[in-house]
């Protein structure tokens, strides 16, 4: 008997695990029908012994505390600050677009009040700020747009920047200084012997069964369980009730190249040519040495794996439906990047899966001491454990 079947051994399925476990004395199954743990996040070194992320790559950063310090219980890490240039017009230009930026492509010497004035001038004016075309067209005009996003956005989602959310141009700010830093987060690193080995970590705990290549459909009947944390696609789990929610897909074409270094940044981003978006060399995330490299380029396609829900109001509409079947599914809970269809960054999904936890040992709390009153049997888990963390409850 498992007090917990967890589906999906990604970040939120594993912090999952990891805190019912060790915070709350439960007995976990937790299934993933890939071979490996760790999610999109996993990766593993290739046959040319280079440490590659196989879903494309993730770069840690975050400005919560909280989910750094729970993070930091099982690897150390390795300060990593992500820059990428874009090829536009024959050069590489950083981005986020700032002051660099704009003096390369147009051969001026703005200073940053010089760049704030000439923002001032190009910006086209939006009242409202309805979409992601809006966004940047409304901070920097449309030529920067035009080169920096549009295609970009196009290729990444098959869809024009004009049918996507704010949010979604949202994730990259504009900068008048010379600041080259994708992000600004407080932490900003790389486990320092990858995601894996940290996700094994946590896992390694005698109240986890990993049970890997194997849908939860094909044992939800056969093992006992009281209750079950869900972190795939939302509308599978319903049987597409009400249609597909959308997800866009990539395709990995993973390289090794026969020299030390194939590109001078982690990742170079290409907006207006290619079938690809972007060339990710691991060796710059990871800091490892070696004497070749490996790289990856993504593919944006429409059918394949669910990597990203697509930010957009009737997607939405349609994820209402699905969340408010959800909220009504006695003893599942929802959580995570698919499960709860939002474009959540890792840390987000770590925040999400230990407000959840607290959330359920909250609940758990609540029955003993209720079974306890009347002294009948507790309802759910057992007894939560002395778990001296901040983050148990
Ligand atoms: P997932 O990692 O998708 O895990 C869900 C798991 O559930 C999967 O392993 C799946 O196999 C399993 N599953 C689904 N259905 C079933 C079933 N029926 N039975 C059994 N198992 C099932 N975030 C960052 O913070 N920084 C980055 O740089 C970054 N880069 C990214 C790059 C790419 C290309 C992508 C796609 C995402 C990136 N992210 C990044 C986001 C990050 O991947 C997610 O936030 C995070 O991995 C989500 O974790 P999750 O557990 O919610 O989902
Ligand atoms: N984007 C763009 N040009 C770029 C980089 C990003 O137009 O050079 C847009 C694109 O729509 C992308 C979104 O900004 O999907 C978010 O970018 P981010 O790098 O956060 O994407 P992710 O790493 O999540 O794929």
């Amino acid at each position: 008997m498992y007090d917990y079947l967890i589906v999906g051994a990604g970040f939120a399925g594993s912090v999952m695990a990891e805190r019912l476990a060790r915070g709350s004395n439960c007995k976990v199954l937790l299934v993933d029908r890939r071979p490996h743990v760790g999610g999109n996040a996993y990766d593993h070194y290739d046959d040319a012994g280079i440490l590659v992320h196989r879903y494309g790559p993730h770069i840690f950063h975050t400005n919560s505390d909280e989910v750094f310090a729970y993070l930091s219980r099982f690897t150390t890490w390795r300060p990593y600050e992500h820059r990428v240039l874009a090829s536009v017009d024959r050069q590489l230009l950083p981005i986020p677009i700032n002051l660099d930026t704009v003096n390369r492509l147009y051969g001026l010497e703005l200073t940053s009040d010089g760049l704030e004035a000439y923002f001032r001038q190009v910006a086209e004016p939006r009242p409202q700020v309805r979409n992601s075309e809006d966004v940047v067209v409304g901070k920097v005009g449309r030529d920067l747009y035009e080169k920096f996003v549009r295609n970009y956005t196009r290729k990444q989602w098959g869809l024009d920047p004009s049918q996507l959310d704010p949010s979604v141009l949202g994730r990259i700010p504009t900068r008048t200084n010379r600041d080259d830093r994708y992000f600004t987060d407080k932490h900003q690193a790389m486990p320092r012997h990858g995601f894996t080995r940290m996700f094994e970590r946590m896992l390694d705990h005698p109240s986890i069964h990993v049970l890997l290549q194997t849908d939860y459909r094909d044992v939800q009947r056969q093992v006992r369980w009281r209750q079950m944390v869900y972190t795939g696609p939302v509308d599978e789990f319903f049987e597409f009730r009400f249609g597909k929610l959308p997800y866009r897909s990539l395709e990995f074409r993973h390289e090794t190249v026969a020299k030390e270094w194939h590109q001078t940044v982690a990742v170079v981003n290409h907006p207006n040519e290619h079938d690809y978006t972007r060339v990710t060399e691991f060796k710059h995330l990871t800091g490892q040495r070696h004497h070749h490299t490996s790289v990856v380029y993504e593919y944006p396609r429409a059918e394949g794996d669910p990597y990203y829900p697509i930010p957009r109001p009737e997607n939405a509409l349609l994820y209402q439906r699905y969340q408010a079947l959800a909220e009504a599914t006695p003893r599942v809970h929802f959580v995570g990047r698919l499960a709860t269809y939002r474009y959540y960054n890792m840390d987000q999904v770590v925040g999400q899966a230990l407000t959840l936890y607290t959330r359920l040992a909250g609940l758990d709390r609540r029955a003993r001491e209720g079974a306890a009153r009347r002294g009948t049997l507790p309802l759910l888990l057992p007894a939560a454990t002395a778990d001296a963390s901040p983050l148990t409850t």
